[in-house]
């Protein structure tokens, strides 16, 4: 472990610091904090949604909106209807009321977008962004464009939080929360799904995440996020209009997110006080330099943003850690593997010789292409299939159909003795089928450890609030452990913790099958694993192969290397343009006069 001073320490400093700052700051300056810390919520929440999830939303505005109208109407309406007139009067419970009335429109907007992929999707956000804005403007209750004032200050056991060093506390304690349980969830089982999105959703759902539900959530959060810090703003300003709510606040909380560093908690922490001290001073220093009054604050401002969208493309937060770590070293914390944690329960394995899987008559058109035509082919537990042919003979295409990533167009595929044909890859995933793919599917900034504990997902069960709150880590260290197991059976213990990105492409390789292992498959299917390996890496993983084939594990490998085919596999099913035309032992498809004249004799 490096030596160095603890990340804690650096925490306990600045929490001091955040106590003691309104003893000695002015008013003015207590108000800038407290905005600092409104608008990070907001960035925290786009920090989960945009930077770790990879989803861009430009209406984070509009949630802030319903959090502090909500709280707005029912502490200040003279008349709330009946049904509603219990919550009236008592900021406490239109907190509570906004944060479930946000959670119902957020489900109701993400079910509505989040399906849209691409550029559609900020398109979508600033379509809802926009309309939840006129709505707070053109309502009568909600006061129109003039807005709510007379709203009441927040309580806190009997104090009333008037003063602005008084809110500070209340701002912060909701930050700090904030950003305590968002880095909880991201370092727990829900939080690797959540993190997982960013590997494509192919890769997710092939290690059982429903990654419609992991958007859906970290939507929902970054919404609640805002909510609150919207509740927080009409009782500090004690005033509510439409204009902080609008597309343009909007597009400023993504900025704050990408400027501090959307993919660390803090960034939005260290985005939202760049951003907001640097418009402050701007609007101060440029009227003076410049001779002439204007908002020349917004063209500097648009400038060096695009100098550090160009510069600095994760943001402050890294070049601000890179910084310290170079005048004091900071320790960095490794992840403790539990040894003597509880193993994960196995399931069953099927008796050696059962089948496993089987193909009859596969058919896949793309168009006018058939790419698979009436292929059929069978694997049983304890043996090795290998799946072979030339480029573009339909080996990956046969892949997805059988592993759920694709639906065939006719034919039958049975895992275990069941129909898979239409059920999706999570499904198939969790019957007991695991694959690795071709073009190697990975988060490079993860560690090896955590990329492999994605592919045990479906062996845990903790949710977002157990994670959020600590209360899943004996499930946590189970999974690790297990994780940390399926790495050194494949040899790659050394690189535990290193970040995924940094091995060899052979490496990375293998660690998809120690991620496909973490499953606890019964089949294994393998899109060209050995490729780019080396001779003596090769043989390893040829061992690690014999050993699973030993254990009952059925293989599935689409291969090119002939060598490390022959030596290895049971039987070999040869394809040529979507079709099969061999198949039998290694040595006799080696000497078919079919397989010489399509694939032998063209590569050898
Ligand atoms: P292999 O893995 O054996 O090299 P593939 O299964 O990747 O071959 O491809 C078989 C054929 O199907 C190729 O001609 C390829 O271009 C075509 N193909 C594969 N996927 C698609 C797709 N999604 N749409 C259209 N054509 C496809
Ligand atoms: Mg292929």
């Amino acid at each position: 472990m490096k030596a160095g001073l603890s990340p804690r320490l650096f925490l306990v400093v600045f929490m001091g610091i955040l106590l003691l700052a309104p003893l000695t700051l002015s008013a003015f300056y207590i108000t800038l904090l407290n905005y600092i810390g409104l608008y990070a919520m907001v960035a925290l929440g786009l920090v989960l949604l945009t930077g770790v999830g990879g989803l861009t939303s430009f209406g984070q505005a509009a949630f802030v909106g319903i959090g502090a109208y909500t709280t707005a109407v029912l502490s200040t309406s003279a008349e709330l209807p009946a049904w509603i007139a219990w919550a009236g009067g008592a900021p406490w419970i239109s907190l509570v009321v906004g944060l479930v009335l946000t959670a119902a429109v957020a489900v109701l907007i993400g079910s509505l977008t989040l399906k849209l992929s691409g550029h559609y999707l900020p398109l979508g956000t600033i379509a809802w962004g926009i309309s939840l804005y006129f709505l707070f403007g053109t309502m009568a209750t909600l006061g129109g464009h003039t807005g709510l004032s007379g709203i009441p200050a927040i309580s806190v056991f009997g104090v009333e939080l008037l003063q602005g060093h008084q809110v500070y506390y209340l701002i912060w304690a909701f930050l700090l929360l904030g950003i305590f349980t968002t880095r909880n969830l991201l370092d727990s089982r829900e939080g690797r799904a959540i993190r997982a999105l960013k590997g494509g959703i192919v890769m997710a759902e092939a290690m059982g995440v429903d990654t419609a539900r992991s958007r859906m959530v970290i939507f929902v959060i970054a919404a609640l996020l805002a909510c609150a810090s919207g509740w927080l703003y009409a009782h500090m300003q004690r005033f509510v209009n439409p204009t902080p709510f609008g597309l343009h606040l909007g597009i400023e909380y993504l900025f704050m997110a990408v400027v501090g560093g959307a993919a660390h908690v803090w960034g939005a922490l260290v985005g939202a006080g760049v951003i907001t001290v640097l418009k402050q001073w701007l609007q101060d220093v440029l009227p003076k330099l410049l001779g002439e009054s204007g908002n020349f604050e917004i063209i500097v401002f648009g400038i060096l943003m695009v100098l550090i969208l160009h510069k600095a493309r994760g943001g402050l937060w890294p070049i601000i850690v890179a910084g310290v770590n170079r005048v004091v070293p900071i320790r960095v914390d490794r992840r403790r593997i539990d040894p003597n944690a509880t193993p994960l329960p196995r399931r069953n394995m099927p008796a050696a010789g059962d089948v496993l899987l089987e193909a009859r008559d596969v058919t896949r058109r793309f168009g006018g292409l058939v790419a698979n035509n009436n292929m059929s082919l069978s694997v049983r537990a304890g043996e090795i299939l290998a799946l072979i042919g030339p480029n573009g003979a339909g080996k990956s295409t046969m892949f997805n159909q059988v592993s759920g990533v694709d639906t065939p167009t006719s034919g039958e595929v049975l895992f275990l003795g069941q129909s898979v044909v239409g059920k999706g890859s999570r499904a198939i995933s969790r019957l007991g089928m695991s694959r690795t793919f071709q073009h190697v599917k990975l988060l490079p900034t993860m560690s090896v450890l955590e990329n492999v504990a994605i592919g045990a997902h479906l062996r845990g069960s903790k949710g977002v609030l157990a994670s959020a709150w600590r209360m899943d880590r004996v499930e946590e260290d189970r999974i690790l452990a297990e994780a940390a197991r399926q790495i050194e059976r494949v040899g790659l213990a050394e690189h535990m913790h290193d970040e995924a990105g940094s091995l060899a492409l052979g490496q990375q390789r293998i660690l998809e099958i120690a991620r496909a292992l973490a499953s606890d498959p019964c089949l294994l299917l393998l899109d060209e694993p050995a490729a780019g390996l080396r001779y003596k890496e090769k043989q390893a993983l040829g061992d690690l192969l014999k050993r699973l084939r030993g254990e009952g594990m059925g293989v599935l490998l689409v291969e090119h290397d002939m060598d490390f085919v022959m030596g290895l596999v049971d039987r070999v099913v040869v394809m040529e343009f979507g079709e099969k035309i061999a198949e039998g032992l290694p040595e006799e498809v080696q000497k078919n006069p079919a397989v010489l004249e399509a694939y032998l004799g063209g590569v050898e």
